[in-house]
Formats: C-alpha cells, sequence, structure tokens
C-alpha cells in the first residue's frame, strides 16, 4: 500500500501491478508479448496456489498468495483514507457499478470516479482511454481477464494518465456479489481454484493449462 502511495503521489508515470497465476504463466511461455509485459511490469504478486507450490519446489519460497480478489478491497479501504481516486473498468453490463456502490457503503469518503464495463476490442480504445483521463483517476483497475487486461494496460500505458493499472479479473463479480469467493476453509486449504471450478465448470478447459504447469515445475526441479 505504502508502494501504491508513492506511486500516487510522485504522479510521474503508469505503474503497472500485475497479479500473476499458473494460467498466466503457461500462456506466457508461448505468447512472447505476454512473456515481455509480465517482465516489464512494476510489481507482480503470486495470485495462486499454485506459485507457492512451484516457489517452494524451486528453493525460493514465496511467503504467502497476495491476490486481486482480496486486494481490491484493501486497495479500496486505503484509498478512502489516502485519498486515491479509482476508475472500475470492465465486467458485464452494471457489475462495476454494483461494485462501486458496494465498496462505497463499505468505505465511507471513498472516491471512485467512474465505472465503465466497455470490452478489450482495440475500436473502443481511444474512447476508453479518454474515459479514464478524463475522470482523474489516480488508479485504474481493469477487469477483463488475462492476458486480455494486461495487454490492455500495457498497450495503453503511455497515454493513461493514472499512477497506477492492475488487472483484476473476476474481482468485480466478487465484489458485486455475482459471483461467491469460495469459503475462507476452501482457500486456507488451498482449493480455491476448484471451487470456482464448480461455479464455472467452463473453466476446465483454461484449467487444463495447470498439468502442464506442474510438469513444467517437476522437470525444472529436476535439472
Ligand atoms: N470481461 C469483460 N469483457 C471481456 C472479457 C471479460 O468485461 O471482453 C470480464 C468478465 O465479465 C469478468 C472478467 O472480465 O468479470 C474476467 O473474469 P475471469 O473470472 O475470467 O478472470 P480471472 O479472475 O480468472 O482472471
Amino acid at each position: 500500500m505504502d508502494l501504491i502511495d508513492s506511486w500516487v503521489q510522485a504522479k510521474d508515470r503508469l505503474h503497472h501491478v500485475c497479479t500473476v497465476n499458473p494460467e498466466m504463466l503457461m500462456i506466457a511461455q508461448q505468447d512472447v508479448n505476454f512473456r515481455n509485459i509480465l517482465k516489464r511490469v512494476d510489481l507482480t504478486v503470486p495470485d495462486g496456489v499454485g506459485l507457492l507450490w512451484a516457489a517452494r519446489r524451486i528453493g525460493q519460497p514465496i511467503p504467502e498468495r497476495v491476490t486481486g480478489s482480496d486486494g481490491v478491497p484493501r486497495i479500496a479501504k486505503e484509498a478512502a483514507l489516502r485519498g486515491w481516486k479509482l476508475f472500475l473498468l470492465g465486467a458485464a453490463d452494471g457489475v462495476a457499478d454494483q461494485a462501486a456502490n458496494i465498496l462505497r457503503d463499505q468505505n465511507p469518503g471513498l472516491q471512485i470516479v467512474g465505472t465503465y464495463a466497455g470490452s478489450p476490442k482495440w475500436e473502443e480504445e481511444d474512447r476508453l482511454v479518454d474515459m479514464v483521463n478524463a475522470s482523474g483517476a489516480d488508479i485504474l483497475l481493469v477487469a477483463y481477464g488475462a492476458p486480455e487486461q494486461d495487454k490492455w494496460i500495457a498497450r495503453n500505458a503511455p497515454r493513461l494518465n493514472v499512477s497506477m493499472a492492475m488487472g483484476i479479473g473476476g474481482t468485480l463479480d466478487f465484489v458485486a456479489g455475482i459471483i461467491p469467493r469460495a469459503p475462507l476453509r476452501w482457500q486456507k486449504l488451498g482449493l480455491e481454484w476448484l471451487y470456482r471450478l464448480y461455479l464455472q465448470p467452463w473453466r476446465i478447459k483454461r484449467m487444463l493449462r495447470l498439468p502442464r504447469f506442474v510438469l513444467a515445475v517437476l522437470r525444472r526441479g529436476a535439472n
């Protein structure tokens, strides 16, 4: 939070924060553009129990998961205290608005200066950038799912006048209460991914990347 505050105070450029999970790492193996983005962002945080396992396995343990879904309410809380202005971009029509109302109720004084669904299509890009810049936001939270949201941020970073931008995947759906988060017990057992699969079975296609991630880590460990 202090790091974010230093960026907001400096107002010098956009700082890109990326919450990384195993699926994204596997996409980055094949997508050189995304791989370069991950290498260049200002801060990556481990969003996904698989990363903690992999880090332990290769002898560079990471203390804990830092997820977008936990991070956004924390950022909103700090924003209300420190006066950061937020813009919520993405999710289905009306969801960002609903999430904004809930975050404002939870954090009196919170300034959410804009919400908009839109889409990551290039045709919409100029309009979205103008909208964000006109809002005077300090922090832009982009809910278009990975890797599109991070590509969108990276592509538009030079012309966005915000101090920090972060891709937040399905977080607005959680905040708005449209999709429930896994119970804490499941989260503590490292099974949040299984709960999401149970709620959204179509995720299985994306999750088929996970066994390949495990294999890649095991292979690396053996070297
Ligand atoms: N989304 C969107 N426009 C798009 C594609 C996705 O607004 O063109 C939103 C979608 O409504 C959801 C989020 O992006 O709120 C992606 O959520 P998902 O659960 O897939 O992301 P994850 O948390 O797995 O990264």
